[in-house]
């Protein structure tokens, strides 16, 4: 089903981000994860692509292999960098056997090692350039990333929008935000998104806080803020697994109160493939009943 459907017809979604694991073990903990979180009937699951689409073929098997054992949408990841159109053409052609309906479409980001963007003939510049390519010959509703406290390159949040806009046009039908541990960025962006008459809708991205180290890291590269009372605490709690993880879920399950209590109904996790605070925190909010 198409995610711009799912949200028309329902109050509330509930959905989960994975990444594609490297080893085995990876693999397991993930599709534990999943059966897991499937208690929560998510509405739908998005797979990332790794940087410079390094996890191509991993990211496409694992879309194969949750689309074919779960009743709910899978959503995979794809990034324009470094790729050309015939690329793009036989990553889509095989989503569309498979029976894939959404695609989130992102630029991407240099790997560690190129650290430049590429120029590729007939490639991809910008998100809106795959987002156009994609709505070109494919009927894919398509998600594309926004972010509240401005892109890391964005010089300014004006043009930052004005190119948001961009990928409305192009044929965006639903944003999904970069993460933010201070509401207040989101309800600005949200305000700003409406003075700029964008009006399709933008999904609060939730970071769940499993790993402090690995969130600070993922922070820092999309600066995101993280406030001094989260920061101290995570400093307090470093070496205490289970303070971390009431931490993890206090903070987060005030932080969706709050989303909850400003009329947001559109709930996305990433949730680093675990499943035990989120569980905590769908059960919290009493997000979705399980059955
Ligand atoms: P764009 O919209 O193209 O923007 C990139 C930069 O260019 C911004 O600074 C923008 O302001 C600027 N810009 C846009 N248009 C123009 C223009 N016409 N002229 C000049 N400047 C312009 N990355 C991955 O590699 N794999 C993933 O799976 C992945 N998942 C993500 C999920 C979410 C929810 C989000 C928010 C991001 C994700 N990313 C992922 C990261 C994303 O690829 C990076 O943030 C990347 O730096 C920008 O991607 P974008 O699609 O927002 O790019």
């Amino acid at each position: 089903m198409k995610i711009r459907d799912i949200i028309e017809s329902k109050g509330r979604t509930v959905s989960f981000e994975f990444f594609p694991p490297k080893t085995q073990r990876g693999e397991d903990v993930l599709f534990e994860t999943i059966k897991r979180l499937s208690v929560f009937k998510p509405d739908y699951v998005s797979i990332t692509y790794g940087a410079g689409g390094t996890t191509k073929d991993k990211t496409m098997s694992v879309v194969e292999r949750i689309n074919r054992d779960n009743p709910f949408s899978v959503v995979p990841h794809l990034t324009g960098i470094g790729c050309n159109k015939k690329e793009i053409t036989a990553i889509v052609e095989y989503y569309k056997r498979i029976g894939i309906e959404n695609i989130l479409a992102f630029r991407g980001d240099p790997t560690e090692e190129t650290s430049k963007l590429p120029k590729i003939k007939d490639g991809f510049n910008y998100a809106k350039d795959l987002i156009a390519f994609l709505n070109e010959s494919n009927s894919f509703c398509i998600g594309a990333g926004v972010y509240p406290e401005g892109h890391p390159d964005s010089l300014d949040l004006n043009m930052d929008m004005f190119y948001t806009k961009e990928k409305v046009s192009a044929g965006a039908d639903f944003f999904v935000t970069q993460m933010f541990f201070d509401n207040s960025f989101f309800y600005d962006f949200l305000r700003r998104a409406d003075k700029a008459e964008i009006n399709v809708p933008i999904i609060p991205g939730i970071m769940l806080l499993n790993n402090f180290p690995k969130v600070k890291q993922l922070s820092g590269m999309c600066k995101a803020t993280i406030p001094v009372e989260l920061d101290k605490l995570m400093v307090k709690y470093a070496d205490s697994p289970e303070s971390i993880q009431k931490v993890s879920i206090d903070y987060t399950t005030k932080q969706c109160e709050d989303l909850l209590s400003q009329g947001i109904k559109h709930f996305h996790f990433y949730t680093l493939n675990q499943w035990q605070i989120v569980s905590k925190v769908i059960e919290n909010l009493s997000l979705k009943a399980k059955s």
